[in-house]
């Protein structure tokens, strides 16, 4: 074959190899800038006649050798991460070769350059030529060893890939494990992911894709898993606030009195204990004649009116103030920071109005009449002495003929 055939042929080859690989690697600018640069390389040679045929031949089959490293490019996957249609075919032949084509061509690379010397020793007259020719070694070079770093930025790649898919799986196969599953799929992706990754680009590109299919599938399993997982959250949720709810009730319970809802002595003690300061005016209020009551009318009605005087208590006091049953006909009320002459004030105040307002029963409207003890805390004495201070003054109220406020009797 003459040169000029040579040329020719390799400028064909050119031409069907250029819009494979850009088909292949749409994006790639560089590529396409690099195969431009071949032929118009190609093209420069083909017009310059001084250039011995030994050189022609050899840097032809230089540039066929790195043509067929270039299909190595198309091994990048585009940037939905599959390998374009287009250049399967080509890579499937090429894969193999063009790892050696480019141990070949790096090992060539020191021959090239000894042999463009002696090119350039010989038509040394042209010293124009000469610079241009060893340049094209040198950028030639260049284009190898960058190619042999892509190949190894695409494994390190995988390799990133592989580390990105680990602590998804573990995620994913620890919730699969809390609800008390099993997920093979995992177990199988992560031995993929665990083996030495395969030199062939292709190779370690479908084992990946194994990889990833099995992931895809753990994924499904946690989708069910979660929902069972919700589910016994969801179980565990209501539980919980069943027995929350029930809980509140029974603290209720054990600090109310059922039949009023006031608080009971419980309640009482455990305010006391919380109060901020330690003077309170303490009152012990009781119904006149209770027994009578129950003893006409029935104990219902006197349930109806201990409720009904329970809500009175309950309103007639602030929201600082604690009114407590205490007893069977028994009510207490804690002014915090009050005087006893308030105290006593607030106590006929609140015995007027009952004894005024008749209570609504099922016996019609009862008129009914408390006695109230008073009695002033203050940290000089214990709560047990207040309370039997006011319990005394109660005493005296009921002696004196009941529906009436006393106080204790030192205080007199
Ligand atoms: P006094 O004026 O001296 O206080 O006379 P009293 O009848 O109110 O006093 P006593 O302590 O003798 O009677 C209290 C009554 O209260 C006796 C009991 O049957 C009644 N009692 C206690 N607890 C309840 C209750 O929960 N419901 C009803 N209906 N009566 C109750
Ligand atoms: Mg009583
Ligand atoms: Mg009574």
């Amino acid at each position: 074959m003459g040169l000029t055939e040579q040329i020719d042929q390799l400028l064909m080859d050119m031409d069907i190899l250029r819009p494979v690989a850009i088909a292949a690697m749409p994006d790639d600018q560089d590529l396409r800038a690099r195969t431009r640069r071949m032929i118009s390389q190609l093209e420069s040679i083909r017009h310059s006649p001084a250039v011995p045929l030994a050189t022609y031949t050899w840097l032809s089959s230089l540039v066929a050798q790195f043509l067929d490293a270039e299909h190595g490019a198309l091994l990048k996957p585009a940037a939905d991460g599959k390998l374009p249609e287009a250049a399967k075919v080509a890579i499937e032949h090429h894969a193999d070769a063009r790892r050696q084509l480019l141990a070949q061509a790096l090992q060539d690379i020191p021959t090239l350059q000894m042999l463009l010397e002696q090119s350039c020793n010989r038509i040394g007259r042209k010293a124009g030529r000469d610079a241009s020719l060893t340049e094209r070694a040198r950028r030639l070079d260049a284009l190898l060893q960058e190619h042999l770093q892509q190949d190894a930025a695409f494994r390190r790649e995988l390799q990133q890939l592989i580390a990105a898919f680990t602590p998804s799986m573990n995620a994913i196969a620890s919730v699969v494990r809390q609800v008390g599953d099993d997920a093979p799929e995992l177990r199988q992706a992560r031995e993929i992911l665990e083996q030495e990754l395969p030199a062939d680009a292709e190779a370690a590109r479908a084992l990946l894709q194994a990889a990833r299919q099995s992931i895809q599938q753990a994924g499904t399993k946690l989708a069910t898993a979660s929902e069972k997982l919700n589910a016994t959250i969801q179980q565990q949720v209501e539980k919980m606030s069943a027995l929350s709810s029930q809980l509140q009730q029974a603290e209720s319970e054990a600090r109310n009195d059922p039949l009023t809802g006031l608080p009971n002595r419980r309640r009482l003690a455990e305010f006391l204990r919380q109060m901020a300061s330690d003077a309170f005016c303490f009152l012990i209020i009781d119904i006149d004649f209770f027994k009578r009551i129950n003893d006409t009318y029935g104990h219902d009605v006197g349930d109806e009116i201990l409720q009904q005087l329970g809500r009175r208590l309950q309103e007639s006091i602030r929201d600082s103030d604690l009114a407590a049953r205490i007893g069977g006909e028994e009510f207490c009320i804690v002014y915090p920071g009050t005087s006893i002459d308030t105290g006593m004030a607030l106590a006929d105040k609140l015995r007027q109005s009952i004894a005024a307002n008749s209570f609504d029963t099922q016996r019609g409207a009862l008129t009914v009449t408390v006695s109230i003890g008073a009695a002033e805390h203050n940290a000089s004495r214990s709560h047990s002495a207040t309370f039997k201070a006011a319990d005394q003054a109660l005493y005296l109220s009921k002696r004196d003929g009941r529906n009436q406020v006393s106080i204790e009797p030192a205080a007199q």
